[in-house]
C-alpha cells in the first residue's frame, strides 16, 4: 500500500512558495522527525522491505548526466558492458529471493534502448516474475 492510499495522509497540491521555504529552512532532526509521524501513520514503523537491484546493463551511457557514472562522458572507471542474457538475469533474481529479497528491481545506463532491447527487458520481467517470483510456474518466457 502506498502512503498516499491511506485514510491518514492527505495529499496536497496547495502548496505555497513560503510553506516550501519554511520546509527547506526547517532543522534537519526536525523533518526526520515529521517524515517519521508521517510513516507510522501509514506503514508498520519497524518493518522494512529488502530490495534487490542489479545493474542489467552497465556503464557506457551516451547521454551526460554530470552526476552519474554510468556515463561515457566522464571517466568513472566503470566498464561498458551489454545487456545481460535473460538467463543470467533470472538467475540473479532467484539468488535474491533466496537470500530474502520481497522486491527485486532492474536498472540499465540507457538514453535510447532500441525496440529489440526492450523486447529483452520485457522478457526478462516476465521470466523474473514467473520463474523466480512464482516457482510453481514453468512456462517458458
Ligand atoms: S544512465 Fe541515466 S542518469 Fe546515467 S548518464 Fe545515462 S541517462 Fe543519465
Amino acid at each position: 500500500m502506498h502512503a498516499e492510499d491511506s485514510p491518514g495522509h492527505a495529499e496536497r497540491h496547495d502548496w505555497r512558495k513560503e510553506e516550501v521555504r519554511s520546509l527547506f529552512d526547517s532543522p534537519f532532526s526536525d523533518l526526520i522527525y515529521q517524515a517519521q509521524t508521517v510513516h507510522r501513520e501509514n506503514f508498520d514503523p519497524n518493518q522494512v522491505q529488502m530490495s534487490t537491484l542489479l545493474s542489467i546493463k552497465t556503464g557506457g551511457c551516451p547521454e551526460d548526466c554530470a552526476y552519474c557514472p554510468q556515463s561515457a562522458h566522464h571517466d568513472a572507471g566503470v566498464e561498458a558492458e551489454r545487456l545481460m542474457r535473460v538467463e543470467a538475469v533470472l538467475a540473479e533474481a532467484r539468488r535474491a529471493k533466496a537470500a530474502g529479497a520481497t522486491r527485486y528491481c532492474m536498472g540499465a545506463a540507457w538514453r535510447a534502448p532500441k525496440d529489440h532491447d526492450l523486447e529483452t527487458v520485457c522478457r526478462m520481467s516476465r521470466a523474473c516474475a514467473r520463474w523466480a517470483w512464482n516457482p510453481a510456474s514453468r512456462s517458458a518466457c
